[in-house]
């Protein structure tokens, strides 16, 4: 089946819209997106900006950061947030880190 092209077209020009969700493996809440229109990435990022050195942080852990952007009629989109967009300077839009699920408990150390 293929999709009529109007509807592919607005399918494409709404997938990196933010989608506030559950992370299905830890439960915490994630925002959910398809950024990019090229070669797109699904991203599942924490929903709680991030500071500049959280943001240190999370690069150095290998998880990679997001911009959170409001459109004028409240649409949230998530873009990629590259080594140009840090280097310019401080972020004209919060920060948003790739969630990772905390460490699950190790029976153990519960006792
Ligand atoms: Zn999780």
């Amino acid at each position: 089946m293929t999709l009529h092209p109007g509807i592919a077209a607005k399918l494409a020009a709404t997938a990196d819209h933010a989608v506030e969700t559950l992370c299905p493996r830890c439960g915490a809440p994630v925002l959910t997106a398809r950024a990019g229109r090229v070669a797109a990435l699904d991203v599942v990022a924490d929903v709680e900006p991030i500071t500049v050195t959280e943001e240190i942080l999370a690069l150095l852990a290998g998880r990679l950061t997001w911009h959170l952007i409001t459109g004028a009629l409240g649409t949230r989109r998530i873009t990629w947030r590259g080594a140009t967009h840090i280097r310019a300077g401080p972020a004209r839009h919060p920060v948003l880190a790739d969630h990772t699920c905390p460490p699950q408990p190790v029976q153990g150390r519960l006792l």
